[in-house]
């Protein structure tokens, strides 16, 4: 799936420098979770456990469908032993840490810690008329990009399934409890995975909770696929694999710049998987699932952000037209300490206008939570001192 295009060929990259990361070390495993599994393998479970099927189904229909975790509210469970069994099944895996909101209260960004006290965020936004949970994948990560909090603290480790489930489970219960604040439909709309991680370096898990937050309840919590994004700064093979799972998930592609020179410097990895094929596996997913790939491009002041690169990115991905993709320019949210910082609204204009004038469809993001560390990675960094 990596293949390069005859024009762009050129000697072969050199691989990239691998990220600094912690020294390794054996991960201990969360504890097992309903959530971790398919509903057949549920069925298993309960056999090991000596449970009867409809045990696990009910408890599944109260966390999926009731979004509820507690023994208490599971009436429909036998008395004794309810709390052996539902904390059998659902053992606690996210222990809230820190809450913060921002943008009037239509952002809560939370911070969890897991049980081998790593960490993770997520960040509820409330827009008109719909709200978007943003997810982690893993805790830290290890794709090193420079001007991302959480490429700082390296990688810890994947998360499970269900880690990133319960995630999903937490969040849209704070929606259904109205923390977005009043007049905020209170029906989770939309997951993004674009917190903390590199999802599709955490594939397996990430392919697992997408499926279970898209299944009809009480196998998941009923989700659209179709408002599942997931963002990858550019595993280009791993691009090809999410194509081929008939999941027709949302794909958006941090790109941030359409030359080499720039995005081996933004985006480490690119010195794996290059520009060209990047933008190559973003095209086939689109033409696999049918679903209009986002371009996600951090506007850094005097990095990327001049409009030659804007015209070059035009030229880039309209090779294939411009209906199969859509441009998401977003000023950057600068990490304390940085050197680096947003770009000049008139430059930001400027940037839009070039990519409008080709053809491509564009929406410049607002970013959010800048009072809270909005960045994904900033308030563990914060609050934990990762
Ligand atoms: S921008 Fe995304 S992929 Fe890059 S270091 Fe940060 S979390 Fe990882």
């Amino acid at each position: 799936m990596t293949a390069v295009t005859a024009e762009s060929a050129r000697p072969p990259r050199q691989p990239a420098r691998q990220p600094a990361r912690p020294p390794a070390r054996r991960p201990a495993r969360p504890p097992r979770h309903l959530a971790d599994l398919t509903p057949d393998e549920r069925d298993r479970w309960a056999g090991e456990l000596g449970l009867a099927r409809m045990r696990t189904r009910q408890v599944a229909r109260h966390y999926f469908a009731r979004l509820e975790a507690g023994a208490q509210a599971m009436t429909d469970l036998p008395a004794d032993g309810r709390d052996r069994l539902v904390g059998q099944l659902l053992p606690e895996l996210l222990t809230e840490v820190a809450k913060r909101a921002a943008d009037g209260g239509s952002t809560v960004k939370t911070l969890y810690r897991l049980f081998d006290s790593a960490t993770l965020e997520t960040v509820l936004m409330a827009y008109p008329g719909r709200v978007t949970l943003c997810v982690s994948s893993q805790a830290g990560c290890g794709m090193a990009c420079p001007f991302c909090a959480t490429g700082r603290m390296g990688l810890r480790r994947n998360l499970s399934a269900a880690e990133i489930v319960e995630q999903v489970r937490l969040g849209a219960r704070a929606a259904a409890a109205g923390e977005c604040g009043p007049n905020v439909p209170r029906r989770l709309a939309n997951v993004v995975f674009m917190g903390m991680g590199e999802p599709l370096a955490n594939y397996r898990a990430v392919v697992r909770a997408a499926r279970a937050i898209a299944a009809a309840p009480p196998d998941g919590f009923g989700l659209s696929a179709r408002h599942l994004t997931v963002s990858t700064c550019g595993l280009a093979p791993a691009i090809g694999r999410l194509a081929g799972e008939g999941l027709a998930l949302r794909l958006a592609v941090s790109l941030h710049a359409p030359d080499d020179e720039a995005r081996d410097r933004l985006v480490p990895i690119n010195r794996r998987y290059g520009v060209r094929a990047t933008v190559e596996a973003a095209w086939r997913y689109f033409q696999a699932t049918g679903r209009r790939v986002s371009i996600e491009y951090a506007l850094i002041r005097d990095i990327n952000d001049q409009g030659w690169r804007a015209s070059m990115l035009a030229d880039l991905l309209s090779r294939h037209g411009t209906g199969w993709v859509h441009v998401n320019p977003i000023p950057l949210n600068p990490v304390p300490g940085s050197e680096w910082t947003a770009s000049r609204a008139a430059v930001q204009a400027e940037f839009v206008r070039r990519l409008e004038d080709a053809g491509l469809s564009v929406t410049l993001r607002d970013t959010r939570g800048q009072e809270i560390d909005g960045a994904c990675g900033q308030l563990a960094a914060r609050e934990v001192g990762n």
